[in-house]
C-alpha cells in the first residue's frame, strides 16, 4: 500500500461534526462547552444534558487526558485496516470529563492500561483531513 495513498475511511465534513474536524485540521481539540453552567460535552448536540441550555461554544481542551477503556479488533470491518490489525480502538477520558473513541500510537496493544497518561497528536492523513489521536504521556514531561 502507497504511503501517500490514504485507504480508510474518513469522517463526514458537515455540521457540528465538519466544525469538530476543522479545529483538528488547525491541530486544535476542542469540544462544546455549555455557557450556562460550564459541562464540556461530546458528542457534539445542540442543548447541555446537564440544564437543558442550548448556549455553548467550542472550547480548546488542554488534550491530555486518561485511557478509559479499549477493544481489540482482529478482523478489520473495513479492507483499510487490513494492514494495522490486530489494533484497539480506544476511548480517553479527557481532563475536562469527555470521552473519545480514538487510536493510541506509539504503544504496543499489550501495553495498554487503564488509566494510562496520554496526550493528544494531529495527523495529517489528507490534505483536507486531519484526525486526533493519542500517544502515552513519557514520564519526562509530566
Ligand atoms: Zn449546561
Amino acid at each position: 500500500m502507497s504511503e501517500s495513498i490514504y485507504s480508510k475511511p474518513l469522517p463526514r465534513g458537515d455540521h457540528y461534526n465538519g466544525e469538530f474536524y476543522g479545529y483538528c485540521k488547525q491541530h486544535e481539540l476542542r469540544f462544546q462547552r455549555c455557557s450556562d453552567c460550564g459541562t464540556w460535552r461530546h458528542m457534539p448536540r445542540e442543548s447541555c444534558r446537564n440544564c437543558g441550555s442550548f448556549d455553548w461554544t467550542w472550547e480548546r481542551s488542554n488534550g491530555t487526558g486518561r485511557i478509559f477503556s479499549w477493544t481489540v479488533i482482529h478482523r478489520a470491518l473495513h479492507p483499510g485496516f487490513n494492514d494495522e490489525l490486530p489494533y484497539a480502538a480506544v476511548v480517553v477520558e479527557l481532563d475536562e470529563g469527555v470521552r473519545v473513541v480514538s487510536h493510541v500510537i506509539d504503544l504496543d496493544i499489550a501495553d495498554l492500561v487503564v488509566g494510562l497518561p496520554v496526550e493528544v497528536v494531529f495527523e495529517d492523513v489528507t490534505p483536507e483531513t486531519t484526525l486526533h489521536k493519542f500517544r502515552p504521556v513519557s514520564s519526562a514531561s509530566r
